[in-house]
């Protein structure tokens, strides 16, 4: 039986007004599979056009991405995005990699460097892997075209093309904003179709990063990512840990501390208030990151439905 192809995430962009779409972690390395497919179940039930699968965040390696992502796809009918990182692969195990995704029916790549190992102040790439994820995306493109690598080292040699849309991050609140903007134009120039944004809850943030991008003459659709916020003092561990800053208003909508019982109503209430601002400020969908608050963010997604 052969895989059905998936869904490009670019054609969805392209016809839906506003997507709704949510990005999960796969569970820890032998942990009970039932919560993903339950997670899974709930996000589509709530309104999810599509979903994402991160590979090793947080530098934890673990298992389980690429078989998630061909569950959400065939067994939800969804159509899945796979993270893919390069930090700890050679060429020739990121091209085996592709192909097994590509046989898969897999048709969509964010393509990442990842994070650096958990638990590590400095780090290093692999000797021969890619330190930069438009490498990745250069990659990927040429495997699109039909080029492969001979092994030998030269990517030479035309075969069957394959068939990725690719999708890369973005940080729209990088401190070093010109440095970034010029590596971001990288990884658009090396191929990168649509991106999506580090954790982000100011429209502001995001209108400017469109700004800069149509001036930098490397504009692509920017897919908010956004967390619900629980309180006050989870919004301040986002700021001091990503950088990320949350406006007034949102704050003033959410609960002091997480102990407050209010917290999930003013989450819920300060999460559609987002989800408005980002599509007044002409974003084409809400690309929600769930961890554990799997409730909450369905109910958020079913509350930006309406
Ligand atoms: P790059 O764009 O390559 O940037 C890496 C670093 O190199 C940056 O400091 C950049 O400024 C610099 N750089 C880039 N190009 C050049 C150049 N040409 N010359 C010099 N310097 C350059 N990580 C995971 O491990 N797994 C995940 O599933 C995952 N999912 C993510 C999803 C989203 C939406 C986002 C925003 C991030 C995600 N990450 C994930 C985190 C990401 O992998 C890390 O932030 C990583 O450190 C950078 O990856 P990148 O793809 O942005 O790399």
């Amino acid at each position: 039986m052969t895989p059905v192809p998936d869904r490009k995430i670019t054609d969805i962009l392209r016809e839906s007004p506003f997507t709704l779409s949510a990005e999960i972690v796969p569970p820890r390395n032998g942990s009970d599979r039932q919560v993903i497919l339950n997670q899974i179940a709930a996000l589509k039930a709530a309104g999810a056009q599509f979903l994402a699968v991160t590979k090793g965040a947080g530098g934890s390696l673990r298992g389980g991405s690429l078989p998630i992502a061909q569950l959400i796809k065939e067994g939800f009918q969804t159509p899945c995005i796979a993270h893919f990182t390069s930090r700890d692969l050679l060429p020739e195990e990121v091209e085996n990699q592709l192909i097994d995704h590509h046989y898969l029916g897999i048709r969509n790549i964010l393509a990442l460097r990842g994070d650096p190992p958990q638990g590590t102040s400095t780090w290093e790439p692999r000797a021969g892997s890619y330190p930069y994820a438009y490498q990745l995306v250069e990659q990927i493109k040429a495997l699109n075209a039909g080029r492969y690598l001979d092994r030998a080292g030269s990517k030479t040699q035309t075969r069957e093309t394959l068939d990725f849309s690719i999708g890369v991050a973005c940080y729209p609140e990088h401190a070093q904003r010109e440095e970034h903007l010029n590596h971001f134009r990288f990884k658009v120039k090396a191929g990168a179709e649509y991106a999506i944004t580090q954790m982000l809850f100011c429209a502001d943030a995001y209108a400017r990063f469109n700004e800069e991008i149509a001036r930098a003459g490397c504009s692509i659709p920017i897919l908010p990512g956004a967390r619900l916020l629980r309180s006050r003092e989870q919004a301040a561990k986002m700021t001091a840990r990503f950088g990320v800053q949350v406006p007034l208003d949102y704050l003033n909508k959410l609960a002091p501390t997480d102990a407050d019982p209010m917290a999930p109503s003013a989450s819920l209430d300060a999460a559609r208030g987002l989800a408005e601002k980002f599509k007044s400020a002409g974003a084409p969908g809400l690309h929600l990151f769930v961890l554990s608050d799997t409730e909450l963010s369905c109910a958020a997604l079913k509350n930006a439905n309406r």
